[in-house]
């Protein structure tokens, strides 16, 4: 017997119609590229990705098209996001970071027949624009007067194609499993891989993001999504909001600490998200101006692991809680937030620190589990270190144009090594790819890299695995110190005895000016490794390391 209730498709649209009807008046603030902040409401919002929809449709995007952004967190992305999706097209998010020649690959990899860009990618625009030959047109995402001048035939201008359309629009009825939005991987290995978001998935994702357990989103929050719009759909962000009726506050291309703290200050942001290097900069700027954000409760922090003494440092002399989540392109991007269990509410604070630390506990939607080499599920302890695998509503299946699935007995299988406890905490010890692996016992970089983080005087740290001739690999540290500090090689390595086993210690430590980031303003480690391949150890520091 089949239940009797209504079946309405969970589609992307739905999220922004709901927010323009019982969250009209709430604000999207964002910071433009032509220069003054930009305000106005959901209701305007849904007004204008009317707008837009009919203009793709105009413009002869069909359900199925794949149309790409190169922007910033604004609110024309914002529009983009839902009027794309909302006629049945693809959005497609283009992480303008990328080298130009991956920009093109990913274009013609996606086919992509319209790309929209912000003004500042004007130059990239004009660097590829011959190298995409599926692109029938380049969108400015500004008005006539702040056109630029590129020798493009196929230029429009996307306040143009928006003011000769009505602002009303049915969005046509579409199959929840339907594609939406289309990420690619950042290709640390290999070339970048496209992961296509269904509606479902999408919708799903942002309310079980939204839950007290994972993000705790309301319509009292002012959310700032830092994390960019290219990089996994703003981790969501972008759906959720609307979904609660929050106030948005977009920073655009402005991503230094000073301008995130103006923003926020003003808008009087309460939750925000965004890679650790990015609240590295935001903790520095506060430092040093001795500025404080008393409406800022919570960011979210994800994409790398953020070290503990970060997360004690916003706490301690911000009051500001630095919630640790760990996720993936290919999840959506949400696996897991930090977020404590009754039972351990009441645990000394020593003992929460060290459960806050980890990356989290899935909340409903996702599945996860560890297993050994061969595949043999390990035990929920704390301890047993092995691949992560993960399933669930929001995991992909299939990447973009590859018949084969990654999955692995129903499984997706992260590339993380992890831990999980008997409560579902999740704790990676590293990428498969970047455990040092020395005289056949596994060391963990992140560790070595927490232990170094929570030095005084260094502002960033990353431990690679050298080769060597005894052990395989052993530790090398990386650091860049904090301006005006100083510490020697000694005075790094005598912070380590104590915080782990002996063999675990790095060898040797290199000092430099800057570490190479990816695109997603992840420490490198690919680059890093290359910049260090004429490396070799110390001759008077042969190792000599009790296992
Ligand atoms: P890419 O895999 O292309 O670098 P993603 O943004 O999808 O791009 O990165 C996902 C990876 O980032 C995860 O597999 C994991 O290795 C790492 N990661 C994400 N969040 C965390 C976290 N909180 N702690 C440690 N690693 C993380």
């Amino acid at each position: 017997m089949q239940g009797q209730m209504m079946t309405l498709p969970l589609t992307i649209p739905s999220l922004l119609e709901h927010a323009a009807r019982y969250h009209g008046d709430t604000e999207i603030v964002s910071c433009t590229q032509e220069g003054p902040l930009h305000r106005y409401t959901y209701a305007d919002a849904q007004r204008r990705a009317k707008q837009a929809a009919n203009a793709l449709v105009r413009l002869g995007v069909k359900p199925g098209d794949r149309v790409a952004t190169l922007a910033w967190n604004g609110f024309r992305h914002f529009e983009l996001y839902y009027a794309i999706s909302g006629i049945g097209a693809i959005t497609h998010t283009v992480n303008p970071r990328l080298f130009p020649e991956q920009i093109s690959w990913i274009i013609r990899d996606a086919e992509d027949e319209v790309v929209c860009f912000d003004l500042g990618f004007a130059p990239l625009v004009q660097a590829i624009a011959a190298d995409c030959p599926s692109v029938r047109h380049w969108v400015a995402m500004t008005d006539r007067a702040h056109m630029p001048a590129l020798p493009i035939a196929n230029l429009l201008c996307y306040e143009e194609l928006l003011a000769g359309e009505p602002d009303h629009f049915t969005w046509p009825p579409l199959d929840e499993h339907s594609a939406a939005t289309l990420c690619y991987t950042s290709g640390t290995t290999g070339n970048p891989k496209g992961v296509l978001y269904s509606h479902r998935a999408t919708l799903l994702h942002a309310l079980s993001s939204s839950l007290p357990d994972a993000l705790a989103l309301s319509g009292r929050e002012v959310v700032a999504p830092v994390v960019p719009m290219f990089h996994v759909n703003a981790w969501g962000l972008p759906y959720s909001a609307p979904l609660v009726g929050a106030k948005l506050v977009f920073p655009g291309s402005c991503l230094d600490g000073e301008s995130i703290f103006k923003l926020f200050e003003r808008e009087g942001v309460t939750f925000s998200a965004g890679v650790p290097t990015v609240w590295l900069s935001l903790q520095q700027y506060m430092r040093q101006s001795s500025g404080r954000l008393p409406a800022l409760q919570r960011m979210i922090v994800g994409g790398a692991a953020c070290p503990p003494a970060l997360m004690h440092s916003y706490e301690q002399e911000f009051g500001i809680c630095l919630q640790h989540a760990w996720g993936m392109t290919e999840l959506s991007p949400m696996g897991t937030v930090n977020t404590l269990k009754a039972s351990q509410l009441t645990l000394d604070p020593e003992a929460r620190f060290a459960i806050a630390v980890k990356q989290g506990r899935p909340p409903f939607g996702v599945d996860l589990k560890t297993v050994d080499d061969n595949g043999h599920e390990l035990p929920r302890d704390g301890h047993s270190a092995g691949a992560l695998m993960v399933r669930g509503h929001w995991v992909v299946e299939h990447y973009f144009g590859i018949d084969q699935s990654p999955l692995v007995d129903g499984w997706f299988p992260t590339g993380d090594v992890a831990t999980l406890d008997a409560d579902g905490f999740m704790q990676i010890t590293d990428r498969a790819k970047d455990v040092i692996k020395s005289g056949g016992e596994w060391i963990s970089s992140i560790d070595l890299e927490n232990i170094a983080m929570a030095h005084p005087a260094i502002a960033e740290a990353a431990a690679v695995g050298m080769p060597h001739p005894k052990w395989d690999e052993r530790p090398l540290l990386v650091v860049v110190l904090k301006p005006s500090l100083l510490a020697t090689r000694e005075q790094v390595l005598a912070h380590y005895p104590g915080k782990v086993a002996r063999f675990c210690i790095p060898d040797d430590v290199v000092f430099v000016e800057a570490l190479p980031h990816t695109a997603t303003g992840k420490v490198s480690k690919a680059l890093l490794r290359e910049q260090l391949r004429d490396y070799h150890w110390p001759a008077a520091n042969q190792p000599e390391v009790a296992k």
